[in-house]
Order: structure tokens, then sequence, then C-alpha cells
């Protein structure tokens, strides 16, 4: 048994990409989701909902804003005012953008990393205070903020790192509240934020590039979800402070 069924779960971004094929995995394990979309995402939280609803879960989408406090707080509620619990909750919201050096303006920095870090405190502070049975807390780092030195992205790379920190931290100060708290660091996968060509690879750049990893694909959302599922189950009862690494050997050839 991994611990999964009647649990509850808040993970924001989730109208697309990694978040939304984790609502699908967390819907067939009996976890009941909440799905933070941003308002405005021209991804509709809707289709995700009725995608968990589909294989048998329940889930509800409900608008945060990661640089918003209040949008956090009012998306950390609705786990209790929906399902009367909270759980688990999956930091995965995330913001890209290129700039070489030159071009990495504080403003630019600082955009960023109102997303990509300081949303990931909000969302794991706010959680925090509601997960007043114990749990399990996951971010969504990268492989830029692991070991990969990604050239024009040095603010997501150092966003990215700075979630790994955080959550090391984390796990050592919350165990003792019985919440367990890891990072998923993703390779290349194939989701709306990779797809983007102005920010990222586009979808020419993920073929080519999977010519170069090992497994010789870029990876697919499902299996970034089925790694965050594994974490936040009872299977890593005793696992804390991790970072797994899911990119189809990229980083180690
Ligand atoms: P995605 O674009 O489908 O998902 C990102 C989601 O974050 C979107 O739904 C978007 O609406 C949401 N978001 C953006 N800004 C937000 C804000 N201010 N508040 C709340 N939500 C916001 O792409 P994805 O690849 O599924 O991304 C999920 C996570 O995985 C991100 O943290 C991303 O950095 C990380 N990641 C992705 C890859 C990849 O190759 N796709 C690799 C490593 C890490």
């Amino acid at each position: 048994d991994d611990g999964l069924a009647g649990k509850v779960a808040l993970v924001t971004g989730g109208a697309s990409g990694i978040g939304r094929a984790l609502a699908v995995a967390y819907a067939r394990a009996g976890v009941s989701t909440v799905l933070g979309y941003l308002p405005g995402d021209p991804h509709d939280p809707r289709q995700a909902v009725a995608e968990a609803e589909a294989a048998g879960g329940r889930a509800v989408a409900v608008a945060c804003d990661v640089t918003d406090p209040a949008s956090v707080d009012a998306f950390t509620d609705a786990a209790h005012d929906h399902f009367g619990r909270l759980d688990l909750v999956v930091a995965n919201a995330g913001a890209l953008d290129s700039a070489g050096l030159a071009d990495l303006s504080d403003d630019r920095w600082h955009r960023l990393l109102e997303v990509d870090l300081t949303g990931v405190l909000r969302t794991l502070r706010s959680a925090a205070a509601a997960m007043t049975g114990g749990g399990a807390m996951v971010a969504v780092s990268s492989i830029a903020g692991g070991v990969y030195g990604w050239q024009h992205h040095a603010h997501y790379a150092a966003a990215k790192s700075g979630v790994l920190g955080l959550v090391r931290s984390l796990a050592v100060e919350l165990a003792p509240r019985g919440i367990r708290a890891n990072s998923v660091i993703p390779g290349l996968i194939e989701t709306p934020q990779s797809l983007d060509e102005e920010n990222s690879l586009g979808a020419e750049g993920l073929k080519t590039a999977g010519g170069g990893i090992p497994a010789g694909r870029a990876g697919r959302p499902e299996e970034v979800a089925r790694a965050i599922r594994f974490l936040t189950s009872d299977d890593a009862s005793y696992i804390t402070g991790q970072q797994l690494v899911v990119d189809g050997g990229l980083t180690v050839r």
C-alpha cells in the first residue's frame, strides 16, 4: 500500500505539462487534487480536471499566481474547503526566460526569481502551515539548477539551484512534524515550456536534442509525474531532503 488513497494534494501550475500529468497520476492513486492555474494562461485548467475525473479521481481547478501571497494562501485554503484536509503539496509552477548575460537586467532577474524561487517558498510555506497531520512536499527544480550548464538561462539556473537548497533546509526543519520534502530534477521533457521556440528548444530542437540523450528521446510529462507521485507516497517514507533526477541519462553520459 503506497498510502496515497484518500490523501489531498495541492499542485501549482496544474493546467499543463507536468502538473496536468500529475493530476491524472494522482487520480489513479486515489488522491484528490487542487490544481492551481495561472489566470490568463492559454491552457484550460478544466481540461486537466476532466482528465483526472476520467481517470476516476477528484480534482478542482483554483486560480493561483505564485507571485501573489494572498493568491497562494487562498489556493491552500481550497484544499480544506473542497476536500477537508491537506497532505501533499507539489510546487511545480515555473516560468522560463532566455537572456544572455548582457541582457540580463535586474528587472528580468527579479521577475523570473519571483516565480521560480520565491514562488516555491510561498507555496511550500503556505501549505506547511496547513499540513497539521504530517505529509510530503516536492518542488520541481531542473537539471539547469542541478549539474547542467544551460547558456542564456543564468537566472533560471540560479532559481532552480536555489530550490534545491530551500528544500534541503525544509526537510530538516519539517521532519519532526512528519513532513518530508524532496526535489525532482527533470531533464528535457516535452511540455509547453520546452516547446516554446523563443525561450527554450522548440519542437525541432527537442527532436535534435533527443539524439544527445542516452534514452534517445525527450521525456514525457507522465514520466516526471510518476517520480513525484513516488516521492509523495509512503513508498518513499524514509526519503527526505533528496533530489531525484529524471532525465533519461542526459547528465550522466
Ligand atoms: P508548463 O509550461 O506546461 O508548466 C508550467 C506551469 O506553470 C504553467 O501551467 C504555467 O501557467 C504555470 N505558471 C507560470 N507562472 C506562474 C505563476 N506566476 N503562478 C502560477 N503558475 C504559474 O511546463 P512544464 O515543463 O510542465 O513545467 C513544470 C515545471 O517543470 C516548471 O517548474 C519547469 O521549470 C520545470 N521543468 C521543466 C522542464 C522541461 O523540459 N519541460 C525541465 C526541467 C524543469
